[in-house]
């Protein structure tokens, strides 16, 4: 059977709809199409009673009651919402902040802002491996902490972090832990109660569910307080007014429902796929390097440095395959990708590392397919390069001075 090109391996940025999640919101454009704060007529009614039905299967995934969660536009206002309402609502209680120095721009950018407000941040390290030493929370941890925020797993390198001994750190000490799951759920058990966690942003797109709707879980009992970020109609408990994405919301649940469903299954599948690539690639090529954990990691995630070679021009070299690379022009700022960094892994490495992300609908024909390509992409783009030439030849590359161009 041909495969059919370019080769989708870049599930950390995305997913595609599952078709049972489209089936599910396909009413709810049409037919059922009712405000969910309607309160007078059966079209609020229907909506509403869809919205708390996708409030039970998003709550179940993680085991917390759908009364907890408070819908929002992704995991990105989730983040704002959680940090920015978690430390305006607690500021006479402290001004310090905790979080690690690879959580995603959304968690990064909130801090920076928190800052300028005057409050403190410390951005912990994090080891080798990508995971952050639960001891290194201790010690950060201050009587003016009010808020812990450490993702569960990263979305570059997927390394998952140890949320449970992290989560028993910070309620000895009685700040907040809040946790930004995107990347973890439906792939790895992830129980709120379990970890103590006190807030959870979550996203659809990342579990083939729609764009553009997210949730905040938002702990109970003991209540967690927060200062609402967007004014309006009251909605979600005045925490997040506007009018609720119906259609998205569905898809959300059908999405969780589905992930709970299938994820023992799906994720060996996955994880089986992923070591596939590795081991083949790593077996194919000399001078590949893994970046991250090679056992508290996403199923689905394979981050590899291609030594020697530059990761935009194997980009470029791989158009029939939709990857990520941590290298620099993929994104506006010219720094290598701060995530790699953050690992200690030099800038030579980190300018050759792509990242692939397998999913639900990839299949082992594309792995295959993608191995061999990248294997035979790599060699040729060594062939071209000086530097590979010297390494050939035994030269120390680390003897030679670098040019500013690096
Ligand atoms: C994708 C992602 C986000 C942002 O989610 P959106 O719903 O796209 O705003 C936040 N955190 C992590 C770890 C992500 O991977």
């Amino acid at each position: 059977m041909a495969l059919k090109l370019p080769i989708f391996m870049d599930y950390h940025s995305t997913t595609p709809v599952d078709p049972r999640v489209l089936e599910a919101m396909l009413p709810y454009f049409t037919t059922s199409f009712g405000n969910a704060a309607s309160r007078n007529h059966s079209f609020g009614w229907t909506a509403e009673k869809a919205v708390d039905d996708a409030r039970e299967q998003i709550g179940k995934l993680i085991g917390a009651s759908g009364k907890e969660l408070v819908f929002t536009s992704g995991a990105t206002e989730s983040n704002n919402l959680a940090l920015k309402g978690a430390a305006h609502f607690y500021k006479d209680r402290g001004n310090h902040i905790i979080t690690t120095q690879i959580e995603h721009k959304s968690v990064l950018d909130t801090c920076k802002r928190l800052e300028l407000e005057g409050f403190e941040v410390t951005y912990l390290p994090v080891e080798a491996d990508g995971q952050v030493r639960p001891e290194a929370v201790r010690a950060a941890m201050t009587d003016r902490t009010i808020l812990v925020s450490v993702m569960l797993a990263n979305n570059e390198i997927g390394t998952i972090q140890p949320l449970k001994e992290i989560g028993q750190i910070v309620k000895e000490r009685g700040a907040l832990l809040h946790s930004d799951a995107v990347q973890g759920i439906g792939k790895i058990p992830f129980d709120v109660s379990d970890v103590q966690a006190d807030l959870v942003s979550l996203t659809a797109h990342k579990i083939y569910g729609p764009k553009g709707v997210g949730a905040l879980y938002v702990r109970r009992k003991p209540r967690v307080r927060l200062e609402a970020q967007i004014d309006g109609g009251g909605h979600e408990r005045g925490l997040r007014s506007g009018t609720l994405n119906v259609p998205g919301i569905v898809g959300f649940g059908k999405a969780c429902e589905v992930a709970m469903q299938d994820m023992a299954v799906e994720s060996a599948r996955i994880a089986k796929l992923r070591d596939r690539l590795e081991s083949r690639l790593m077996q194919a090529l000399p001078h590949v390097f893994r970046n991250g954990s090679a056992t508290h990691r996403l199923p689905g995630n394979a981050n590899l440095s291609f030594a020697y070679v530059e990761g935009e021009g194997l980009l470029m070299a791989l158009k029939d395959v939709a990857v990520s690379s941590g290298s620099a022009c993929t994104s506006a700022s010219l720094e290598p990708s701060y995530v790699l960094r953050a690992l200690g892994i030099g800038e030579e490495l980190a300018h050759t590392s792509i990242r692939y992300g397998l999913g639900r609908f990839t299949t082992e024909e594309e792995v295959d397919f993608v191995v061999k390509l990248t294997a035979d992409k790599v060699q040729r783009l060594r062939e071209m390069s000086p530097l590979w030439e010297m390494v050939q030849e035994g030269v120390d590359l680390k003897s030679i001075e670098w040019s500013a161009a690096h």
